[in-house]
């Protein structure tokens, strides 16, 4: 089992499902319970929205009582919920050692969408994005990014189900594989969430390892790869980590991406009013995608108080597109959700961090 984490003196109990299917079935053998018990437990968890062990009520006491002996359910308080106009919701969450994390559901008339981090902070330094700003902090663990999933699916109402999720909240997912995989095991599992591979994407900055390593899994997770500019030049600026891997190496990985899975490979390209914005950047990423199937999703900065970046206007996005299309690369600007609750992850886990500071 992982081993506990400290606060202060007290031991914190591991979340039930930091442990998998077959790790739940071993334990409750070990406890004296049969093996087939682990799935009636995830059942309540995953499918049945309990918020205690208490509640399991088809779950005999003793195990009961044993479970919430050796293990917690949704140990993170909750230190914001916020609501905009538009139904999307916020959570912030704070971690056992006084971390915080956020994560998001979007709702529209056929999806629910749920965003989620997989880091405390960001390692990869983006320079208009709001996660990088203070650093990393360190990995969350399987349980701490399936709590986010599973207390934003208590958010739904009954007969309502997350459709879609998107690995996009804080942090670099590649970077932290290791607790991401099991995570979306169990999302994908008939007896976890059950939800296909594909409503699922996962957004990188571009690692190309980690992008072979994600593809050798033989699952159809949708791949998102953050470009973000035409060439080496620009994409240096934007973001720092580019200077060691470059374009070529990245575009490289997401065909064997493409090759491996079968699945068409999402280039996002976060739109700066002077940057990376005129068209004849647009055209220079056309011909850099031409050959591929690849899909462009614009998407306008979203305003970080301190940084002074800033979207371009909506008439100069729209000849971005058009551009794109021209070259016959399928291009959209993303929708923008939450606009009065900052949606935009980091951003209320720094304005948490910056009051804190202050
Ligand atoms: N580390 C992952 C996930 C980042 S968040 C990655 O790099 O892909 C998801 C997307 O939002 C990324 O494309 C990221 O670059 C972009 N993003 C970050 N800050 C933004 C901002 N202020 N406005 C618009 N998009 C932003």
């Amino acid at each position: 089992m992982t081993p506990l984490p400290l606060v202060g003196t007290s031991a914190i109990k591991p979340r039930v499902y930091e442990l998998d299917a077959a790790g739940l079935a071993a334990w409750c053998e070990a406890a004296g319970f049969p093996a087939y018990r682990a799935e009636q437990i995830r059942r309540w968890i995953f499918g049945r929205r309990a918020n205690d062990f208490a509640e399991m009520h088809d779950v005999p006491a003793a195990l009961r009582t044993a479970l919430s002996n050796d293990f917690s359910l949704f140990p993170a308080r909750r230190a914001q919920h916020q609501v905009a106009s538009d139904r999307t919701e916020k959570l912030l969450l704070e971690l056992h050692d006084g971390q915080f994390i956020e994560c998001v559901l979007m709702r529209e008339t056929d999806r629910r969408t749920i965003c989620i981090s997989t880091q405390v902070g960001c390692a990869m330094g983006c320079v208009f994005c709001a996660s990088g700003l203070l650093g990393l902090k360190r990995n969350l663990t399987t349980g701490e990014i399936l709590e986010q999933v599973l207390r934003l699916d208590r958010l739904l109402q009954k007969g309502e189900q997350i459709t879609n999720v998107v690995v996009m909240g804080i942090g670099e997912p590649l970077a932290n594989l290791k607790s991401l995989i099991p995570a979306l095991d169990t999302l994908n599992e008939k007896g976890g969430l059950g939800l296909g591979a594909r409503r699922i994407t996962i957004s990188t900055v571009g690692l190309p390892e980690k992008i072979r390593e994600l593809a050798q899994l033989g699952k159809q997770y949708n791949l998102a790869v953050s470009l973000h500019a035409p060439n080496d030049e620009i994409r240096d600026r934007l973001v720092p980590v580019n200077d060691k891997i470059g374009i070529d190496a990245i575009l490289d990985a997401a065909d064997d991406y493409f090759t491996i899975t079968g699945r068409r490979v999402t280039y996002e390209y976060v739109l700066l009013s002077g940057v990376n914005d005129e068209p004849q950047h647009a055209r220079q990423l056309a011909k850099r995608l031409q050959s591929r199937i690849a899909h462009v999703n614009l998407i306008p900065m979203n305003g970080v108080s301190e940084l002074e970046f800033v979207a371009p206007t909506a008439p100069r996005t729209v000849e971005f597109v058009q551009v794109l299309e021209s070259f016959g690369i399928p291009a959209t600007v993303r929708k923008r959700k939450g606009a009065d609750i900052d949606a935009a992850c980091g951003q209320l886990r720094l304005a948490q961090e910056r009051e804190a500071t202050v």
